[in-house]
C-alpha cells in the first residue's frame, strides 16, 4: 500500500515518536519556511501615469495575511476621481505613444517586464503568498513563473499582428478596463495586461480589494522596464471602485474576471453602450473518471484539481463523477490521500493547502459545507490540526451526492469535493453539463475515442484528460454558459483586444 510507511532511523530525534510503521498518517518535519524578502511597504499608492500617486479621498485600506490575520500594508483607495485621472492618462498615452509605436518596439517592453519578473520571481512568489495565502510552492512554481511567460508570449505575437486574423488587418480598441479576482491576483493580471499591451491597447486594472499588492509591486517593475507613462494604470479598491471604473466613459473594453453575481451585474450595466466585454466567471467543472482509467494518476489529479491552492479555482474540479464499478475503489485511495495532505503556513515549502483568502471567504465555504451535511450527503474530513490563528479549512470529501444538493450546484471555491457516480457514458455527461457553468472538465480513460467523445459533448471551455488543471500561454481559456465569454491565451485571445479592419 502506497501510505504503509516505515519512518527512517534519521527521522527519530529526541521528543519524537520512535519509528514505527503508520497508516495514512502524516509524517512529522521541520518546518520549512521560504525566507526570500518580499520587499513590502508599509504602504502603496495608486499607480497612475507611471507613478505612484496618494489618492484624492486620502483614504487607504489593509492588506491582510490570511495565514496568521496580521495586517501587510495599507493600500490606497482609489475613488472615482482617482479612477477618472487614470482613464485620462490611459487615453493620453494611448493616443500620443502607444498606438504609435510598432509592436516591435511595444514587443521590447514586454520582454523586459518578463525578464524583470523573472530576477525577482522569489520575492514575488513570497509576497503573493503572504498577500493571498496560497502555498509558496504554488506561486513560486506556477504563478509567477506562468505570468512571466505570459508576458514573453505576448511579447512574441507584438511584431506578429498580421497572423491574428489571416486575411484581415487588426487595431487596438484603446484603453481597456480590467479588473481581477483574488485567487490569482499576478496571473490573472498576466493574462489581461500582456495581451492587451502587445495589440497596442493601454490598461486601467483593478485588483482585488485583499490581493493588490503583488499588482502595485509589479508597477515598480514597469517604472523599471521604462514602460511610458499611462500605458498600464493601477486603481486599488473593493467593488465601488469596479464598478467606477467599468462604467467610466472612456475605457472601449471591460475584461472582467470574478464571480458570475457581479459579472452579470457589469453587463447589466454596460448593456445597450458600445463596450467590448469579455467575462471568464465561475465554474462547477466535472473531473470524470472511467473504470479503465489508471486509479493512481486519477487520484493524484483530482487532488490538484481541488484540493492544492485551497480550491481557489475557478476550474477547480469540483465534482468527482465516478463510474460505479470503481467508485468504492476511488474514494477509500482519496480519503486516505487526503489524511496526508498538509494543511497550514502557506510559506511553508511543505504545505500543501494554505490559508483562505478571508474571513467571508471561509464563512461561505463553512455555509455550503454545513449545507451538504443537512441535505443527506456524507462528508469526510482528516483529523488534521489546524493553526489556531488564521483563516484555514480542512480537505472535505463529500460522497452520496445527488445532483439537486447546493453542493453539487454552487461554487464553493474552498478545497470541498463532491462525489457522484455514473453508470453509462451518457449519463456521465449528462450531469456533468448540467450545470449553470462551463468552464472546464477532465476526462480519466485509457481510450482516446472516449476522450475525443467526451470532448466533444461535454459544454466546457476547456477539457483535460488524463490530467488537470494544466495551463500554457499559447492555450485559449474561457467558458460556455454562465462562465463567461471571451478567451484569455492564444491567438484567440488577441482577438478580443482588437478590431478587424
Ligand atoms: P468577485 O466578487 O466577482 O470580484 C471580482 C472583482 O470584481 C474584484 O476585483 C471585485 O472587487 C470587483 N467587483 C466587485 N463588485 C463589482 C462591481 N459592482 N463592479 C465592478 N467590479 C466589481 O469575485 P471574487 O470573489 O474576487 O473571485 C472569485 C470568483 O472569480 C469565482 O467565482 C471564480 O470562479 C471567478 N474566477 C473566474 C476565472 C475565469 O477565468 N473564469 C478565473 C479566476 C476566478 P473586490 O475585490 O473588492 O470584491
Ligand atoms: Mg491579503
Amino acid at each position: 500500500m502506497a501510505l504503509l510507511k516505515t519512518l527512517p532511523k534519521a527521522h527519530a530525534r529526541p521528543g519524537r515518536p520512535a519509528p514505527e510503521l503508520i497508516f495514512g498518517e502524516l509524517w512529522e518535519y521541520d518546518p520549512a519556511p521560504e525566507s526570500a524578502d518580499p520587499k513590502l511597504k508599509p504602504r502603496y499608492e495608486l499607480f497612475i501615469n507611471g507613478e505612484f500617486v496618494a489618492p484624492k479621498s486620502g483614504k487607504y485600506f489593509d492588506s491582510i495575511n490570511p495565514a496568521n490575520e496580521q495586517k501587510l500594508a495599507e493600500i490606497a483607495l482609489a475613488g472615482a476621481a482617482d479612477v477618472d485621472a487614470a482613464c485620462q492618462a490611459a487615453q493620453r498615452a494611448f493616443d500620443q505613444v502607444w498606438s504609435r509605436l510598432p509592436g516591435r518596439e511595444r514587443a521590447k517592453y514586454l520582454f523586459r517586464i518578463a525578464r524583470l519578473l523573472q530576477d525577482r520571481a522569489r520575492e514575488f512568489a513570497v509576497a503573493e503568498t503572504m498577500d493571498g495565502g496560497k502555498p509558496i510552492r504554488e506561486s513560486r512554481d506556477f504563478d509567477v513563473p506562468m505570468a512571466a511567460a505570459h508576458f514573453f508570449y505576448h511579447a512574441g505575437w507584438a511584431d506578429k499582428l498580421d497572423y491574428v486574423a489571416p486575411g484581415r488587418r487588426v487595431a487596438p480598441l484603446g484603453v481597456v478596463a480590467q479588473v481581477i479576482p483574488w485567487n490569482f491576483p499576478l496571473l490573472m493580471l498576466a493574462w489581461k495586461i500582456a495581451p492587451a499591451l502587445a495589440m497596442g491597447n493601454c490598461v486601467v486594472l483593478k485588483p482585488a480589494e485583499t490581493t493588490s499588492i503583488t499588482a502595485l509591486k509589479l508597477a515598480e517593475i514597469f517604472q523599471d522596464a521604462g514602460l511610458p507613462p499611462g500605458v498600464v494604470n493601477f486603481v486599488a479598491g473593493a467593488g465601488e471602485t469596479g464598478a467606477a471604473l467599468v462604467n467610466h466613459p472612456i475605457p472601449a473594453k471591460v475584461a472582467f474576471t470574478g464571480s458570475t453575481v457581479v459579472g452579470k451585474l457589469i453587463m447589466r450595466s454596460l448593456a445597450g453602450s458600445d463596450k467590448k466585454m469579455t467575462m471568464e466567471l465561475g465554474g462547477k467543472a466535472a473531473n470524470i473518471v472511467f473504470d479503465d482509467a489508471p486509479i493512481d494518476q486519477a487520484v493524484e489529479g483530482i487532488i490538484n484539481g481541488i484540493f492544492f491552492n485551497q480550491g481557489h479555482v475557478c476550474c477547480a474540479g469540483s465534482r468527482l463523477l465516478v463510474h460505479e464499478p470503481v467508485a468504492a475503489t476511488v474514494l477509500a485511495k482519496l480519503k486516505n490521500r487526503i489524511k496526508v495532505l498538509r494543511v497550514g503556513d502557506p510559506l511553508d515549502k511543505n504545505t500543501d493547502i494554505g490559508a483562505i483568502n478571508s474571513k467571508e471567504q471561509l464563512g461561505k465555504i463553512t455555509e455550503l459545507v454545513a449545507s451538504g451535511v443537512k441535505e443527506g450527503a456524507e462528508m469526510f474530513q482528516p483529523a488534521c490540526k489546524l493553526p489556531a490563528k488564521g483563516w484555514y479549512f480542512r480537505p472535505t470529501v463529500f460522497s452520496k451526492v445527488t445532483m439537486s444538493h447546493r453542493i453539487a450546484r454552487e461554487e464553493i471555491f474552498g478545497p470541498v469535493l463532491s462525489v457522484l457516480t455514473f453508470r453509462t457514458v451518457d449519463e456521465a455527461v449528462e450531469k456533468a453539463n448540467n450545470t449553470a457553468y462551463g468552464l472546464s472538465a477532465g476526462v480519466w480513460t485509457d481510450k482516446g475515442s472516449r476522450i475525443l467523445k467526451m470532448s466533444t459533448e461535454l459544454k466546457a471551455g476547456v477539457v483535460w484528460a488524463n490530467t488537470y488543471n494544466k495551463f500554457d500561454p499559447t492555450s485559449p481559456f474561457g467558458g460556455y454558459k454562465e462562465s463567461g465569454f471571451g478567451r484569455e491565451g492564444g491567438r484567440q485571445g488577441l482577438l478580443d483586444y482588437c478590431r478587424l479592419i
